[in-house]
């Protein structure tokens, strides 16, 4: 038995190698790495997949590959086969896991090692630590969390779809990935939780292979349908039509569509009105950076987590030092952490908080620094035109650059609010400001030598600054 299992797992390390080579890394960790060698009997490779859609999407778009590469592992192999993985089995085994009686004898309970291995393959694919219960709920996020909370418990009734939009690092992936692992758990839906990019390498793949319409079953055929960072679908007309398609055939099937974005969908760069509207159907909620309390809250309860003691000044003044993004936050708790263990310190104190994390708080200091009277006068003088010309509403074209200039730095260097913005250049528009930093990330996109302008101006202000 463990000789066969053992020449089940080469053939399989093997096969992997050899089809890592032919493909992005991107879709072998999504696609490949989660599959599970079960069985090889009669020429046949038997490998399972954490759900039926997995299942279906392997099949339909790696089967070829995969038999391919497992040929070359060894000859002897003459087909593939499929199966989504048993819930109730997975289930059974996680119980029995955790019980700590011994272990059931190798021949009723299969194969525990294989079991724990595939267990931990499709944790990977979600995030465990992001459910409802790790989130803290604040003023930031309060309505969010309502509707990703009522949309897991009854999907495609409540808010469809459901719009979560938000600066970085405040929760976003946290919440959509609890919707889609509570969605996973009850009634056996069929959920698929994905990033735009890995929606749109799919979509690309599948323009490839000519497998367009496996790539509309296998999406059209899921209960609940999650897509993080919806913006990086701008630009790309072709992804825009499919997910419009995809879109619709679920909607109309009362099946769930959750997306995050980092603004709201009118402000999605060059994106076709008819999906701004579709986005717009359901519910649209902001989630912004928590606030003092609710940081002190997500400090204490990442450090509970990790059975790490936290006293609460440590908690404050990490809270008070590091604002906006919780990855930051959490980051500057790793490293307190990880020092501490390497210190032997079982005690952490400000003095040792400061000590470690000294680089941090400058980092984010220096950008609070950077205001945006400054960086209006620094543009003004690199490019020779008075603040009133920027600030004013002038359309000849040596004004109209560097007041899209310090705009759009204002915009990337501070914390200011669009209508802020707007009113330090003379009480314009928030959507002329957006407009502003459009037109420049386009022209930065294409012309180099005003890349190589704009990223000198950008040193000398933070070199100013400091
Ligand atoms: P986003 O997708 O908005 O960029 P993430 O969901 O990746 O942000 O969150 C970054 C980190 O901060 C994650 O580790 C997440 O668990 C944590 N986090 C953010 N907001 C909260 C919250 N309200 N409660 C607990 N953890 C949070
Ligand atoms: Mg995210």
């Amino acid at each position: 038995m463990s000789n066969d299992l053992d020449r089940l797992d080469t053939l399989w390390i093997e096969a992997l190698k050899n089809v890592r080579r032919k493909i992005s890394e991107t879709v072998f960790n999504l696609w490949l790495e989660p599959l599970l060698p079960i069985s090889f009997e009669a020429g046949v490779l038997h490998l399972e997949a954490p759900n039926d859609f997995f299942c279906g999407w392997v099949r339909n778009h790696y089967d070829g590959l995969l038999l391919e590469a497992a040929r070359d592992a060894n000859p002897a192999v003459t087909g593939i086969s499929f199966s989504a993985r048993d819930r109730e089995q997975a289930e059974n085994t996680a119980e029995k896991t955790a019980a700590p009686a011994p272990a059931p004898p190798v021949e009723n309970s299969g194969r525990p090692a294989e079991k724990t291995r595939r267990q931990a393959r499709l944790g990977a694919r979600l995030n465990p630590a992001y459910t409802f219960d790790s989130f803290i709920i604040g003023n930031c996020n309060r309505l969010a969390h309502a509707a990703a909370l009522s949309v897991s418990q009854s999907p495609g009734t409540a808010y469809n779809p459901l719009f979560i939009y938000g600066p970085v690092g405040v929760g976003k992936t946290h919440l959509m990935q609890a919707i889609g692992a509570a969605g996973g758990e009850t009634d056996r839906r069929q959920v698929a939780y994905l990033s735009c990019e890995q929606f749109l390498n799919e979509f690309i793949i599948s323009l490839q292979n000519k497998s367009t319409s496996a790539f509309r079953n296998c999406f059209r055929e899921l209960d609940i349908l999650l897509i993080d960072d919806i913006q990086f679908i701008g630009r790309k007309p072709e992804t825009q039509q499919e997910f419009f398609h995809t879109f619709n055939a679920l909607y109309n099937e009362h099946k769930q569509v959750i997306l995050s974005c980092d603004r709201p969908p009118k402000e999605i760069k060059d994106i076709e009105k008819r999906l701004v509207s579709r986005f717009e159907w359901g519910i649209v909620v902001d989630i912004s950076p928590p606030d003092f309390e609710t940081r002190v809250a997500i400090i204490k309860s990442k450090a509970q987590g990790k059975s790490f003691l936290l006293p609460d000044e440590v908690s404050f003044f990490l809270a008070e030092n590091l604002e906006g993004n919780v990855r930051v936050l959490e980051g500057a708790l790793n490293k307190l952490i990880a020092c501490s263990r390497l210190y032997e310190r079982r005690e952490i104190d400000l003095d040792f908080t400061r000590e470690i994390l000294g680089g941090a708080f400058r980092e984010q200091q220096r950008r609070t620094n950077i205001t945006v009277p400054f960086i209006m006068e620094t543009v003004s003088r690199y490019y020779n035109v008075r603040l009133a010309e920027l600030k004013g509403s002038g359309r000849s074209a040596p004004v109209i650059i560097p007041r899209q200039v310090a705009a759009y730095l204002a915009r990337r260097l501070t914390d200011a609010s669009l209508p802020t913005l707007g009113s330090f250049f003379g009480g314009k528009n928030h959507t002329t400001i957006l407009y502003a930093c459009r037109k420049i990330e386009q022209k930065l996109a294409d012309d180099v030598s005003f890349r190589e302008e704009v990223a000198q101006l950008e040193a000398k202000i933070k070199q100013d600054m400091t």
